[in-house]
């Protein structure tokens, strides 16, 4: 860790310095891509850096982007990994036949489809809480002899309901459970869940962080490093779920522009969100920033400075006219995934299963960097045939 973390110096810092790298060798100020998958022994047999033995987990192209995601969530320590359901996997993969999970009953339908299919095959059970209510996590742990891990996402892709961290991490400690939030959607920007005594935290870092829409990964963050962390860190070295070393230095790269690109694509959407929730054409606007969101007053005491760029919104009409809407988009493109410098939109009905619930008229809006005023422009001429 930097000296220049003892000095509490702002997240935009953080990132921008990139943990103060200089190149001992070359006095380059960003670091080498290191490629090398094995690396050399003395003649006594010892590594010559004993850091790095072999690359499928030892490379100093994941330390320092390690160490500055570290340092964003206030964690002792972080890994990447592939991908973040590889992050998202793995944690799973340290939990022993007979434990009991509550997760959310809204989500990213990624995680919840794997760990279904997962945690049966484990023999690991599941129950479920209603995400945008902490004091369900109580009743959801009811019965179980013990509880191993509560997971919460926050605001959750793409119903966008909020959970009270510094709650849940009450309900889930008293009874000895760890506490894992999914912090992809709010990015450590805005929001800090290890602060809040969250045990974990994990990224899709493929979103936000890296946000430039040309990388996988993912990151587990830890507040301490203890027996379980041991445990993920073994998980990884021995399955190797680990990036490139190119897609580390990209993520790196990505990363030192992290605060003003959320807090530009923050301030964009919380614009869109105002401009969406007076449009005639727009039954409803999910996103915690709005006076009206049902989590809008604990999103306000557990985020800071914006509410993500992440939104969701509800159109006035069936399927088709919800699908239609998207496609008369110029500027904005229909695509999955979130966190880009670019506005994406997706129609989730279409992608999701049925069993999901998410509304055939919600289309959700990851919004990127682009001046407002375009993206506005564009999102009204698209809505403006529903309203003749
Ligand atoms: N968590 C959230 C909230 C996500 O939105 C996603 C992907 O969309 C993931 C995890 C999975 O990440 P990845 O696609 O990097 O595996």
């Amino acid at each position: 860790m930097s000296s220049y973390t003892q000095k509490k110096l702002s997240q935009a810092t953080l990132v921008a310095k990139a943990d103060d790298y200089i190149d001992t060798t070359t006095g380059g100020i960003t670091p080498p891509i290191i490629t090398s998958t094995t690396y050399a022994r003395d003649d006594r047999y010892n590594s010559i850096n004993e850091a790095n033995v072999y690359g499928r987990d030892d490379n100093p192209s994941f330390v320092q982007a390690e160490v500055v995601l570290a340092e964003l969530e206030q964690g002792e320590a972080a890994l990447l990994f592939a991908s973040g359901m590889a992050a998202i996997a793995t944690l799973f993969y340290t939990l022993g036949s007979g434990s009991h999970v509550v997760l959310p009953d809204s989500m990213y339908w990624g995680v919840s489809s794997w760990t279904r299919s997962y945690c049966d095959r484990a023999d690991i059970r599941i129950s479920y809480y209603d995400a945008a209510n902490a004091e369900s996590i109580a009743t959801a742990m009811e019965g179980a002899a013990r509880t191993d891990m509560v997971w919460i996402e926050t605001p959750a892709n793409p119903m966008m309901h909020v959970c009270d961290i510094a709650r849940a991490v009450e309900i889930a400690h008293a009874a000895d459970a760890k506490v894992v939030v999914d912090n992809t959607t709010p990015t450590p920007i805005f929001s800090q869940p290890l602060t809040l005594g969250a045990d974990l935290v994990v990224h899709s870092a493929t979103k936000t962080l890296n946000g430039h829409s040309d990388v996988l990964a993912g990151a587990i963050v830890t507040r301490e490093t203890d027996e379980h962390w041991d445990k993920i860190a073994s998980e990884r070295h021995g399955a190797g779920a680990v990036p490139g070393a190119f897609e580390a230095w990209l993520l790196l790269r990505g990363m030192r522009t992290l605060s003003v690109r959320a807090e530009r694509a923050s301030d964009n959407a919380q614009k869109i969100a105002d401009y969406l929730e007076a449009n005639a054409a727009v039954a409803q606007v999910l996103y915690p920033g709005l006076a009206s969101h049902p989590g809008h007053v604990v999103a306000s005491n557990q985020m800071h400075g914006g509410y993500g760029s992440l939104l969701s919104f509800l159109v006035v009409g069936d399927a088709d006219a919800t699908v239609a809407v998207a496609g008369r988009l110029n500027l904005i493109v229909s695509a999955t995934s979130l966190g880009g410098v670019e506005t994406l939109i997706e129609h989730r009905f279409s992608v999701e299963p049925p069993e999901t619930g998410v509304p055939e008229n919600l289309l959700r809006l990851a919004v990127g960097i682009e001046h407002v005023d375009d993206l506005i422009a564009d999102l009204d001429q698209a809505l403006m045939p529903l309203k003749a």
